[in-house]
């Protein structure tokens, strides 16, 4: 099939102002280099910072992105690692010099050349983007485009700082911050033999942490460091929380010989007095993006399906406010972008009445709309009880159909079920949360 010559990308054409949908020329590759097209883009804390020029790029306008998951469809004449349909990622790092120090010794992200994908290069939130070939990552059979876009540069940045804990089989680490990073490094650091304390100022983040394996969950406040003291002492402590808070704590929090990897960047100081590390001979490293290595590993690690993420799935178009709700600190895990377009009327959709899961936000919502602008009446669930008032109210403004709402534990499939017997022809499955939301059929 012949490549389509434009694409839909989102240009981040001034600071703070919405992404401009826009249709611009499909990247042409170099020798090197292989062009996939996108099948999912997660949207990170770094693409923020971008967006609000607080990490200003060089050149604007920019499609920014580096958690790119997708097919390839090209390849140039000297990139010789992959074949058209191999399911392949990127992240941060879209390449580097490869020949100095660093880079010869699995420091390419520290490389003084490295290149920054959607920042000195157009990124992943397009339909196509083209990758150097030796940079880009196979994506193992058996993890799915959603699961695998977070773990470019989230999975992957958890995974190096853990790491460089040092920590052994066996001991114990403190986990500070448990936005997408953090329920990343839990996962990692228990499939590696650890006990794990997770450290958090919110309950329903310390609440998830323990779902993902935690053995002990502890509020960030400043008894922080004793009470962790009490379960005895940290070997290594991460801190993902972009706040200088952490930092007492994890003094405190240290036993003797310990490292405290910093990987979240607040922007202020953080200050200790020098006995505090020379008499118990801690060691302090910063930890930024990772090497192929660590890349692979963790991907070898995903492949068997052992690490999930909280993911949330929103259609592309809406990258926008995606952007907006990662800005106010208003997503839990990590938003991924979906690129396929979502065609309803595929399912031959005759019902006049619908019951979705997940409809609160994000592709659940989209559906939801778009099937009230077509007359259907809805049953809408999510956990959310405001979420779905908000939604409700959005629909009413341009549509009469009845919207019954039903806030309930999605993890209780039974009472969809239930919910799902009789009228309900059609439905939305949910989980979102867990894995690739599809499609399907709920009865007759
Ligand atoms: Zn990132
Ligand atoms: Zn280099």
């Amino acid at each position: 099939m012949p490549l389509p010559i434009m694409m839909k990308a989102a240009l981040l054409t001034d600071y703070h102002a919405p992404l401009e949908m826009a249709e611009v020329p499909v990247p042409q590759i170099g020798s090197d280099e292989v062009l996939v097209q996108i099948e999912a883009s997660g949207l990170c804390f770094t693409d923020v910072h971008i967006w609000k020029g607080e990490h200003a790029p060089p050149s604007l306008p920019l499609i920014m992105g580096h958690e790119g998951v997708g097919r390839v469809v090209a390849v140039g004449s000297t990139a010789t690692r992959f074949q058209v349909g191999d399911c392949v990622g990127i992240g941060y790092v879209y390449g580097a010099c490869g020949h100095c120090r660093d880079c010869r010794t699995g420091g390419e992200n520290y490389c003084s050349d490295f290149t920054a994908t959607g920042y000195a290069t157009p990124g992943c939130f397009a339909e196509y983007v083209a990758l150097k070939d030796q940079w880009a990552s196979k994506i193992p059979n058996g993890i799915d485009a959603i699961e695998a876009a977070p773990l470019m540069c989230a999975g992957a940045a958890a995974y190096a700082s853990l790491k460089k804990t040092g920590v052994q089989v066996g001991d114990t680490v403190a986990i500070f911050g448990m936005g997408g990073l953090g329920q990343y490094c839990v996962q990692l650091a228990k499939l590696s033999g650890l006990r794990v304390i997770a450290v958090d100022v919110a309950d329903d983040k310390l609440a998830t942490a323990k779902t993902l394996g935690a053995d002990e969950c502890v509020k960030a406040d400043e008894g922080a460091g004793a009470a962790i003291q009490e379960l005895g002492g940290a070997h290594g402590c991460v801190n993902f929380a972009p706040v200088t808070a952490t930092w007492p704590m994890m003094l405190d929090a240290c036993n003797p010989r310990a490292t405290i990897v910093l990987t979240g960047v607040p922007a202020g100081e953080m200050a200790f007095y020098t006995y505090q590390l020379v008499e118990r001979g801690l060691m302090v490293r910063g930890s930024s993006a990772s090497n192929r290595q660590e890349m692979a590993e963790l991907l070898a690690l995903a492949a068997g399906g052992r690490v999930k993420g909280v993911i949330n799935a929103v259609p592309f178009a809406q990258i926008n406010e995606a952007l907006l709700d990662l800005n106010a600190g208003k997503v839990e895990g990590r938003t991924v972008l979906t690129m396929g377009e979502y065609k309803l009327m595929d399912l031959k959709l005759t019902a006049k009445t619908a019951l979705i899961t997940g409809a609160s936000m994000g592709i659940g919502a989209h559906v939801a709309e778009t099937l009230a602008a077509e007359g259907v009446h809805l049953h809408l669930t999510a956990r959310s009880a405001e979420k779905l008032e908000t939604l409700k109210a959005e629909i009413a403004k341009t549509s009469d159909v009845s919207v019954t709402l039903h806030p309930l534990d999605l993890t209780s499939r039974g009472r969809t079920g239930r919910l799902g017997a009789g009228n309900l022809q059609c439905g939305y499955s949910g989980q979102q949360r867990w894995r690739n939301s599809q499609w399907r059929l709920v009865g007759r």
